[in-house]
């Protein structure tokens, strides 16, 4: 799954715990997992062409990820803000292992995450648009949230 999607999922978490960041960050965690078992979009990366493709993505999944967790981040309720962070910690950390194998050639994660990770993948290569609505379900989710959290009143 994209990472640009743990991070709108990340978002919606972090509001519904947003007074536990502790328990933001797990059930962060936790919704890759169950993310990645989503049908999603994956490429071959047997063949040098897929894996260029996969790479390409996933610059451009990384840096719109980057953006959103920024404007999440300014844009939700002053006091989801900790819980926010935590959760879109906890929901990308597992896609850490692709920027590390990339740079340095190593998977940080121990052996039974790795094969945990793998096993929840439901990945095809035609299904990008199975991507693209979960992504702007969500997003239209955060949306509402953000709204939301403007109009409430601190004292609440
Ligand atoms: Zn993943």
């Amino acid at each position: 799954m994209f990472a640009t999607n743990h991070v709108l999922s990340g978002v919606v978490i972090g509001r519904a715990f947003e007074r536990r960041p502790l328990t933001a960050f797990a059930v962060g965690l936790a919704s890759h997992l169950v993310l990645d078992m989503v049908p999603h979009w994956g490429c071959e990366m047997k063949d040098p062409e897929g894996r260029n493709r996969f790479l390409a993505y996933a610059r451009r999944d990384g840096m719109l990820g980057l953006a959103v967790t920024v404007g999440a981040t300014v844009a939700v309720h002053p006091r989801a803000r900790v819980a926010t962070l935590a959760a879109i910690a906890g929901a990308t950390l597992l896609d850490a292992d692709k920027p590390a194998l990339y740079f340095w050639g190593r998977n940080p994660f121990p052996r039974a995450v790795r094969r945990l990770h793998t096993w929840a993948q439901n990945e095809a290569p035609e299904r990008l648009p199975n991507e693209i609505v979960f992504g702007a379900s969500c997003a239209i989710a955060d949306a509402v949230i953000a709204a939301r959290g403007r109009r409430r009143p601190d004292a609440s």
